[in-house]
């Protein structure tokens, strides 16, 4: 029959295999937070139906900026874990002939004219390559490890070795698809999934959580202006 000294024994010890199992899953956390460097575990091809929607307010951006709605759970994972600003989304029509987001900015063929593309600036902007862009080379090189192979589900990313992006400019993001003419919505856009990924969220900046009293940020969409090569894809 067990003492009460004994029970006081057994419960520490079943609190110290509690607190073991405790930090052995920290230890995979940690290790799986760290794996999430290469970008998304796994994705899925959503068919759900499209349409162009304004960014939530979750998602720090420039007022009026829209996009598909089915890469909106993509970008508010990502914006709770990289100091994000999306300055420009869908470019194009809306149903009522009420025409959103920068035009001129983008080339022929980009992911922007079906709302599937965004172009990113840090949350506290700045006009040169310094620490501000940090987070934001971070996101560039999650979604794509290496020069020109974006990982799944990114189409094309646009950042340092692109013409006309880059830290002190922008990075772009955007999402294979099924093909789609201009400022019409895609049959599918591949998205991941968005409880199964494991980057730790940053520390949000500023006393209300959206930054700087009053970051300088380009106005309209970045000027996207080619200067030489043409990006291969979806820019
Ligand atoms: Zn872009």
């Amino acid at each position: 029959m067990a003492t009460p000294t004994d029970s006081t024994r057994q419960g520490g010890s079943r609190r110290a295999r509690r607190a073991l199992l405790a930090a052995a899953a920290t230890a995979l956390y940690c290790w799986a937070a760290a794996a999430a460097v290469a970008g998304p575990h796994s994705t899925r091809l959503a068919y759900a139906p499209g349409e162009i929607v304004p960014i939530p307010a979750a998602i720090p951006h420039e007022e009026g900026d829209m996009v598909d709605r089915r890469i909106v759970p993509n970008l508010r994972w990502i914006a709770r874990r990289f100091p994000i600003y999306v300055t420009d989304g869908y470019s194009g029509k809306l149903p009522d002939g009420e025409h959103v987001g920068c035009r001129g900015c983008h080339v022929r063929r980009s992911d922007h004219y079906n709302g599937l593309a965004v172009d990113i600036v840090p949350l506290r902007w700045s006009g040169k390559c310094d620490r501000h862009w940090r987070g934001i080379t971070r996101l560039a090189r999650w979604a794509e490890r290496r020069q020109n192979r974006p990982l799944p589900p990114f189409r094309w990313v646009g950042y340092n070795g692109d013409s006309g992006h880059g830290c002190g400019h922008h990075l772009h993001l955007s999402w294979e698809h099924a093909p789609a003419r201009k400022f019409q919505l895609a049959e599918w856009v591949e998205v991941f999934p968005v409880r199964r990924q494991s980057v730790a969220p940053h520390p949000r900046p500023g006393r209300n959580g959206s930054g700087d009293k009053a970051p300088r940020r380009p106005r309209g969409g970045v000027s996207q202006t080619q200067t030489g090569g043409v990006s291969p894809r979806g820019d």
